[in-house]
């Protein structure tokens, strides 16, 4: 099992999961997985092609049928054991998610003992799904409405949160009823695969969920052209999802798209500083920024900028960087080398642009690194909301600091932005803090606190930030059809060229 091997120092090998099978990908072709804390291979990941793809969206449409007309309660019950098998092999799981993407164990071993409840949440969802009798205003017509599972859902996820973000998507559409077709990023499939493991032992009917793996534009894209594919629940750039959403478009398919941000943390003058300044930190650096709500954009009040800046500097300068499995370590490695790449890039350009680069700005290879895709925890200041570092996502351990002097010029340049996926208000004034909650046009408002999310809530984004919600009561409808239903109490004879 991979749950066992992927502790030995041997290469492991990544294959489909299709139909309640394993399988090697049809051309029989590889690549390699790096792990991003020592830059070596550590796994093979198959690369799929249409074939596989094809085969993999067929199986979950022979699923589906049975599937959607289980018992509901049933439904739930098999969501009920899949979270009492995650609570068993959380470990493992969160000790291949830092193998395959570098976050900090502590992260990854939160986020994997957490999941359950998704599962759970939306378990208990499955039999409480209703519609409504609606009083129309025609005479002796009964009208109702149910809903309906769409069929076959492709979820495709990025790097950073494997197996959180699959849930978010995998638990309400199972408990709506519906089938899965998953393509995890080429970077991470480790997690996704081994998890089919537990779904394996849960014994789900063959077919009902099926992971195929590869690149992106290859195998993804065969997965959300397939005719078969009702819904694609996408997670990752705005760049992807735009295309993810054309192609969709071109087939009429439904949507979730959870795209990108450059998210502001905006601290007052009257806010409590070192709360503060622990919630900018975890904004950015927790997970050396590869968050889609890293506080990437500081907004600071004006008159307290320098202290603030000062003490952000001392506290985020003392952070122990280095291996992920180390409970001591704060800040781990960057996921995939593209990605390495594109932070230091970023860096460069925001020097060249005139930001002042306050700490950090390069590779970091200082104690505890063993030559793999390190970046120091980097802050800016002097930055202008129109500059690069300001505008684009970097997705990576880098601060754009902007100084603001009133309540209005912070609005607007937290406004300014082409996202809206999250932002973070610092102050202890109740009435600023539930003006900056309506006034800020994002998905999540944070007051006095960062990052906090539950499977209770609806977590998504406006603007390029994406389309829908996931978690909360309303996501499983976002994985239903509304069907009306009219019924005739006392048939007649009425004119049949007019419209009743
Ligand atoms: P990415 O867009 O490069 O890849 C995401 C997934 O899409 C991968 O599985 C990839 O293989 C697939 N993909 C890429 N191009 C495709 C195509 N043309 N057709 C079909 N599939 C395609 O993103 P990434 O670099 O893996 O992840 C980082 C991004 O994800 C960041 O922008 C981040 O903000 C975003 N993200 C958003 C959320 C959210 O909930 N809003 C959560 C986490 C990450």
């Amino acid at each position: 099992m991979l749950l066992n091997k992927f502790k030995a120092s041997e290469l492991i090998e990544i294959n489909h999961y299709i139909g309640g099978q394993f399988q090697i990908p049809s051309s029989g072709e590889y690549f390699d997985s790096e792990d991003p804390y020592t830059g070596q291979v550590w796994a093979r990941v198959a690369r799929g092609n249409n074939n596989d793809a094809n085969l993999a969206v067929e199986n979950a449409s022979r699923a589906a049928d049975s599937w959607g007309s289980l018992k509901p309660s049933e439904r739930g019950r098999f969501l009920y054991r899949l979270a009492d098998v995650i609570d068993r092999h959380s470990e493992e799981l969160a000790q291949i998610e830092v193998r395959d993407n570098g976050k900090l164990y502590a992260e990854m071993s939160g986020q994997t003992r957490y999941i359950a409840e998704w599962y759970r949440y939306y378990a208990g969802l499955a039999d409480k799904i209703e519609g409504s009798v609606i009083p129309t205003d025609k005479h002796n017509i009964l009208n109702y409405t149910q809903h309906e599972p769409l069929g076959v859902v492709a979820m495709i996820t990025p790097w950073n949160s494997p197996l959180l973000l699959l849930t978010w998507k995998l638990a309400p559409a199972l408990a709506a009823g519906n089938v899965a077709v998953i393509k995890p990023s080429e970077f991470t499939s480790a997690s996704t695969i081994a998890f089919m493991e537990l779904i394996d032992a849960v014994g789900f009917p063959p077919g009902v969920v099926n992971t195929v793996t590869g690149y992106g534009p290859e195998i993804g894209m065969e997965i959300i052209k397939h005719p078969k594919v009702a819904k694609i629940a996408f997670t990752g750039s705005d760049y992807s999802g735009q295309k993810v959403y054309e192609q969709a478009a071109s087939g009429i398919k439904h949507v979730c798209l959870e795209l990108g941000g450059k998210s502001p943390n905006i601290v007052f003058e009257d806010a409590n500083i070192d709360a503060a300044i622990a919630g900018v930190l975890s904004g950015i650096f927790a997970a050396s920024g590869q968050t889609c709500i890293a506080g990437s954009r500081l907004l600071l009040q004006r008159s307290i900028h320098d202290q603030f800046l000062e003490r952000l500097i001392d506290v985020a300068g003392a952070a122990r960087i280095g291996n992920p499995m180390l409970p001591e370590t704060n800040v781990g490695p960057v996921a995939t080398r593209p990605q390495f790449e594109k932070v230091l890039r970023y860096i460069k350009i925001a020097q060249a642009e005139g930001a002042q680069c306050v700490l950090g700005g390069g590779v970091y290879d200082g104690p505890g690194s063993v030559g793999g895709l390190m970046v120091q925890p980097t802050i800016f200041s002097n930055c202008r909301n129109d500059m690069t570092i300001a505008r684009e996502e970097v997705f990576g351990p880098v601060l754009a600091t902007i100084p603001f002097d009133t309540e209005d010029e912070a609005y607007d340049m937290a406004n300014d932005s082409a996202y809206g996926l999250g932002a973070g208000i610092w102050t202890s004034d109740i009435g600023r803090a539930h003006e900056g909650a309506s006034r800020i046009k994002a998905g999540t408002i944070w007051v006095n606190t960062y990052r906090a999310l539950s499977y209770t809530s609806p977590f998504g984004g406006y603007k390029r930030s994406g389309i829908g919600r996931e978690g909360g009561l309303k996501a499983i409808y976002e994985y239903l059809e509304t069907k009306s239903v009219w019924i005739c109490t006392k048939p007649s004879t009425a004119d049949p060229f007019v419209m009743r």
